[in-house]
């Protein structure tokens, strides 16, 4: 029988789930279920090519995960029959603590727990999906894969804020990074296409949440978010980088409160602030149609990568390969062919054919003459967080 992962991304209100293969990536089923907690919820299952929908009150996570339970049951892959070694759950935060993936033993739950005040909306979240999957599945090994895991080894430098070093130690303010599954995958991916491991690396993740990493031979030397995941790049709907004193003077004049700020900061900012639309593809669609304010709000997310690309040349002391992932990184041509057309300065060179090409696959998209190699490489997080599972398992 193959062996199988299953893997669980909790999150505040949603479950979402895949079960797969990590040697094949062969993903057996996989859904999601929303609205966990409000008056009527949503499951989606999909398995050999049939999507079963179920629209009923989910009241919490033990239900919600139950109810999944009951549809591989009902619309198979049967999980007993479905030689599952390992549960994987993705892990928002694993603080200075985790810098691989953890069976999840009372201390790693502690310590999970203990990071909550660090990933408030996460954490918890991620905790309800370890709980009551470790009781309805308790016969596997649980493996908890830190989103910050690749980033632990962050030089001090790059690592560290320039605060009051009594109040950062106090209360743990540090780079923590995210998205670290996939720019760990996506750049390891580009050194085994391209055959080496000594290469100066700049991976731009860009989805709804964005972030760019530097990488030198395999380790993270810099990455765009910081103590939480609004640092850094501007997102569909969160600011990135900006003046913290912005912070000050909306408390100072406008009377809003922390919580206030951290949800106009991080839901109501970036392309949705920029325009009214967090969907790049609408966004686009309305710049190419002459919208001016859609046209502005791209302007400032290529000012914005224009900026962190070359801040990472100079970290990094050169550069072998820019790498373009997840969903605008992977399908939009247009974004990566504007902000190639920047960086000319290095050598860059676009091969406009290539980069026109839709495919699933890794793929280079710059010309044999270009002095930096530009990729594609489509991300899968939750087929590297099977692996990392599998792995911790199979090493026991
Ligand atoms: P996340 O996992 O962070 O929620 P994704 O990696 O799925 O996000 O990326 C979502 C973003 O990708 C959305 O802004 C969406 O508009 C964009 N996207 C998807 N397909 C295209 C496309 N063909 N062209 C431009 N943007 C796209």
């Amino acid at each position: 029988m193959s062996q199988t992962v299953l893997v669980i991304n909790s999150g505040s209100s949603s479950i979402k789930y895949q079960l797969l293969n990590p040697k094949t990536g062969q993903v057996l089923a996989k859904g999601l279920c929303e609205q966990i907690g409000e008056p009527t919820g949503l499951i989606r299952h999909v398995a050999h090519g049939n999507t079963t929908v179920v629209t009923e009150r989910v009241a919490d996570h033990g239900q919600g995960l139950q109810r999944i339970l009951d549809l591989f049951e009902k619309c198979g892959p049967k999980i007993e029959d479905a030689g599952v070694v390992a549960v994987g759950h993705r892990v928002v935060q694993g603080g200075s603590y985790f810098d691989g993936p953890a069976i999840i033993d009372q201390k790693v739950h502690a310590t999970i727990t203990k990071l909550c005040p660090l990933a408030p909306l996460h954490n918890p979240a991620h905790l309800k999906g370890i709980d009551v999957g470790k009781k309805l599945l308790p016969d596997v090994p649980h493996v908890a894969v830190f989103d910050t895991a690749f980033f632990h080894s962050l030089p001090e430098a790059a690592a560290t804020y320039a605060l009051d070093q009594t109040v950062a130690q106090e209360y743990k303010i540090r780079r923590y990074g995210a998205h670290g599954t996939s720019h760990q995958l996506v750049s390891r991916q580009v050194s085994e296409f391209l055959g080496r491991d000594d290469l100066r690396q700049i991976v731009l993740h860009l989805g709804n949440g964005s972030s760019a990493s530097a990488v030198k031979n395999g380790r993270a030397v810099d990455t765009s978010m910081g103590l939480t995941p609004l640092e850094g790049l501007v997102m569909g709907t969160r600011t990135g980088d900006i003046d913290p004193a912005v912070v000050f003077h909306l408390a100072r004049t406008a009377g809003m409160s922390a919580d206030d700020v951290d949800v106009l900061f991080n839901k109501k900012s970036g392309l949705l602030g920029l325009c009214g639309d967090n969907d790049m593809r609408a966004v686009r669609g309305r710049a190419n149609a002459g919208d001016t304010q859609a046209r502005l709000a791209l302007d400032i997310v290529l000012h914005r990568l224009q900026k962190y690309v070359g801040a990472y040349v100079a970290v990094l002391n050169g550069l072998d390969v820019l790498t373009f992932t997840a969903g605008i990184g992977e399908n939009d041509g247009e974004l990566r062919a504007e902000l190639c057309a920047h960086l000319t300065f290095m050598g860059i060179e676009l091969d406009e054919d290539a980069n026109a090409v839709r495919s699933p696959e890794p793929r280079v998209i710059s010309t044999p003459q270009s002095k930096v190699t530009v990729m594609v490489v489509p991300t899968n997080e939750e087929l590297e967080i099977a692996r990392q599972a599998m792995s911790l398992v199979e090493g026991r």
